[in-house]
């Protein structure tokens, strides 16, 4: 899962950024309506954690940008503003839920979880691969009914690749999908996640390759 963080206040937004990188999200923070503007352009996401009051505007107005662009983007306002007229302002510009600051962390985990679970998620989707079966809606690797423990990166290489399983995957994309726009990429850090997901498979019997493509990326094999 890849969030962004709408938010300006950094102590704020890096609290939230633990909270959910404990919960293996992968996590990019923007701190005006701009940059997440460009964020959102960029990126791929799963879920937007909107303040409104930023130094650029009111962050309800990025609503109807993200509704154009990513329709089925689930976005939770966080907001100070807790009156029945601003709650009602944030749905009706299309966000998905509204929590009032301060909030309890666990509250906040307990709505991402239902804005999750509406109806086009209901039906959890797999990808099979060799003896690869990938969960997408929880985000799960398992052959036969053993799962595989990955860490969260590896996870998120695997995600990508298995979406477009047979198909190469640019290097870029797979960089992006998995840090978040503003931690360090190390040009060896892809292929040292990608080398460990490569063992953790084998060892599991994956009968999948995950095969380089140098200079351009990877693409994700069935061997079976
Ligand atoms: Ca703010």
């Amino acid at each position: 899962m890849r969030v962004l963080i709408v938010e300006d206040e950094a102590e704020f937004a890096n609290a939230l950024r633990v909270a959910l990188e404990r919960e293996r999200f992968v996590v990019d923070q923007a701190d005006s309506i701009l940059m997440a503007e460009e964020a959102a352009k960029s990126g791929s996401y799963d879920l937007v954690l909107l303040d409104r009051t930023l130094p650029d505007g009111d962050g309800l107005s990025l609503l109807p940008i993200l509704r154009e662009t990513h329709p089925g983007l689930p976005v939770i306002v966080l907001s100070a503003r807790g009156e029945v007229t601003d709650r009602i302002a944030g749905l009706d510009n299309g966000a998905d839920d509204y929590l009032i600051k301060p909030f309890d962390v666990d509250e906040m985990f307990a709505r991402i979880r239902a804005v999750r679970r509406r109806p086009a998620d209901l039906a959890s989707e797999e990808i099979h691969v060799g003896a690869l079966v990938f969960d997408v809606t929880n985000d799960e690797a398992s052959v036969g009914c053993q799962r595989v423990e990955l860490a969260r990166r590896e996870l998120r290489v695997l995600a990508v690749l298995a979406k477009r399983r047979g198909r190469t995957v640019l290097r870029e994309s797979l960089e992006q999908a998995v840090f978040g726009f503003d931690d360090e990429v190390q040009s060896n850090t892809l292929d040292s996640h990608i080398s460990r997901l490569r063992r953790k498979l084998t060892d599991a019997n994956a009968q999948v390759e995950i095969h380089a493509i140098k200079g351009v990326g990877y693409l994700l094999k069935d061997l079976s």
